[in-house]
Formats: structure tokens, sequence, C-alpha cells
């Protein structure tokens, strides 16, 4: 079965922006061989006590991680640089990019579309806020068109002129495509995913992230996948603060609770402070959980 999904997944391109996409190139493991390799330490004991997939939800909930190293994918990738320059800082993968030294580089950029412009956000200083007005927003695109196409022509001018390619290429702009195998194994693919699908993410990155998670990860690991989304990304963390704050509501009866109500419960350390990202988070967390009113 497992050969059948991986047949059908290999070196399809999975569009991602205007001119990326992902593919699956290798993959070593599935959910059975993960359970194979954690039962290797827990003995056969384990099947009388539990099917395969409760042990890999018991797994990923205590944070036994080694078992999920054991399966690795490999990727093709084509991706703009800035979105690039955040993936490569996930450390524990194997990289191999394209070359601008060796190779032309690639003439493809990423173009931002009039509805697509975003303003910076006012509560997030890494953030974005709200879309420009589209008539705005063409401006911008015209601007950017305009600049891509004198970049390209400087280049490629360069490089008729004999400048090692090394040397001219840098003035392409970061939205330039590069492409690159990534491997890595699937519990540290967990934790880029877990970092790049939320939504504080940047959007850009958010879209290649998803686009592994949901078209590739899914069908390859299933049983992981839902343990994954149960555990990881859609569990929420609560400090021993805001832990305080949720059981001094319920002593009170306030739950749901009012802004105010939350305020006046709020953690002694954060009731000084006109600002405070630790109160607006659990703020954020008591929402999400439907404990305090929106
Ligand atoms: C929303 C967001 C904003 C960010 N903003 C910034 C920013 O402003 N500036 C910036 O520089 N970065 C920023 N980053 C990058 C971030 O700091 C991490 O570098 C990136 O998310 C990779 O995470 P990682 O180190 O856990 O992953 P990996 O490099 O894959 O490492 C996985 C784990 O392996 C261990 N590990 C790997 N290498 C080492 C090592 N050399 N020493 C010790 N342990 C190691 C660590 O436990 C690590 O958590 C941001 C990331 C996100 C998601």
């Amino acid at each position: 079965m497992n050969s059948e999904i991986i047949a059908s997944l290999r070196w399809k391109k999975f569009p991602v922006l205007d001119h990326g996409f992902v593919c699956l190139v290798d993959v070593m493991g599935s959910d059975s061989a993960i359970v194979q390799a954690a039962r290797v330490s827990y003995g056969d004991g384990t099947k009388k006590v539990s099917d395969d997939r409760t042990l890999l939800r018991y797994l990923m909930r205590h944070q036994h991680t080694t078992p999920f190293e054991m399966a690795e994918i490999k990727f093709l990738v084509r991706v703009p640089m800035d979105c690039w320059r955040q993936w490569i800082r996930h450390r524990t993968a194997s990289v191999n990019e394209y070359s601008t030294r060796y190779s032309i580089a690639l003439d493809a950029v990423y173009g931002t579309s009039p509805e697509a412009w975003r303003t910076q956000s006012e509560t997030n200083r890494q953030g974005s806020g709200t879309c420009f007005d589209p008539e705005f927003g063409q401006i911008l695109t015209d601007n950017e068109q305009q600049f891509h196409r004198q970049a390209r022509e400087l280049y490629e001018q360069r490089i008729r002129q004999g400048v090692a390619r090394e040397q001219a290429r840098k003035d392409l702009p970061l939205s330039t495509y590069t492409e690159a195998y990534w491997k890595i194994d699937l519990h540290n693919l967990f934790r880029f995913l877990a970092l790049r699908m939320e939504p504080s993410a940047q959007y850009e990155i958010v879209q290649y992230a998803s686009t592994i998670g949901e078209q590739i990860v899914r069908p390859l690991f299933p049983n992981c996948w839902e343990a994954f989304l149960d555990y990881q990304f859609g569990s929420v963390q609560l400090s021993r603060l805001d832990q305080g704050v949720v059981k001094r509501l319920a002593e009170r009866g306030w739950l749901p609770a009012t802004r105010q109500q939350f305020l006046e419960l709020q953690d002694t350390a954060w009731k000084e402070l006109e600002r405070s990202r630790e109160r607006d988070e659990c703020y954020e967390k008591l929402q999400k959980l439907g404990l305090v009113k929106t």
C-alpha cells in the first residue's frame, strides 16, 4: 500500500506561490517502520497493550522522539531566496542547493500580485497587518516588475560581458528562485512544520510548509500526521502563570471570563505593565480554548 502511495507522489510537483514547488524525491520508512523501531525499546509486550496507532500517539504525546528519526524524506524544492533564508535555518536537514557560481541563475522571480501586498503589523514587529488597497497594490506590482526586469537585464549583461557568474549574481533580488534537495528525518520535519505552518510565520513559508505537510507527509505517514496535529501543532501550551489565571477564574466561577475579569485576575507580574506580550499571549490561548469571551 505504502509503495503505491510513494509511486503516486514521487516527482509530482506540488505548486507553491507563482513559480515554486515542492516534490517528493525519496522516502525511507512509514508509520509501521516507526512502530517497529519503538518496539525495540519496549519489547513485544507493547503489542498486547497498544495497537500501532495508539503507540505512535503515545510516542508523540510523551516526546519519545527517536523512533520518528528512523524515517527520512528527501524533497526537491523551488523557493524564493528570502523564503529559503528562513528555511535553511533549520540545521538538522541535509541540503544540496543549485549553484549560481556554476550555473546561470534561474530566470524566475516571485512576483507579488496587486491584492497581495501587506502592511506592516502594528502589534507584531515581525509580522504583516492587513492587505493594501489593490489600486495602490497595482502601483507596487508595476514597480516591482520593472525592478525585476532591470535586475535580470543587468545580470545577463554582465554574463555576456564575461563577468564571473559568482560575481554577476550579486545584485539579483532575493525574490529570485533557487532550487535544492532537502533531506530531513520525520522528527525534525515535524519541528519545521510546527514552526513554519504557524500563522505567525511568514505567509510565503507557511505555504511551503503546509503543502509539504498536507500533500506529502499526511499520505505517507497518516498516523504520525494525525498525532502531530493532535499533540504538537494543534496543542496549546499553558505556562504555570497561564494555569494560575485559569485556576483563579474557575474559582470565582468566571469562565468564560470577560476581558475585564481576565485583567483583574491576571498574573501579578503582568499587572503593573502597560503592555505585556506574555499577558496578550495568555489571553489569546484562553480565547482559543473558549475560556474568555471574544
Ligand atoms: C516565527 C519565527 C521567527 C524567527 N525569527 C528569527 C530572527 O529574527 N532571527 C534569527 O536569527 N532567527 C529567527 N528565527 C529562526 C529560529 O531562531 C531558528 O533558527 C529556526 O526556527 C530553526 O529552529 P531550530 O534551531 O529548532 O531547528 P534546527 O536547526 O533544525 O534544530 C533542531 C533542534 O536541534 C538542536 N540543535 C541543532 N543545532 C544545534 C546547535 N548547533 N547547538 C545546539 N542545539 C542544536 C536544537 O535543539 C534545535 O531546536 C525565527 C524562527 C521563527 C519560526
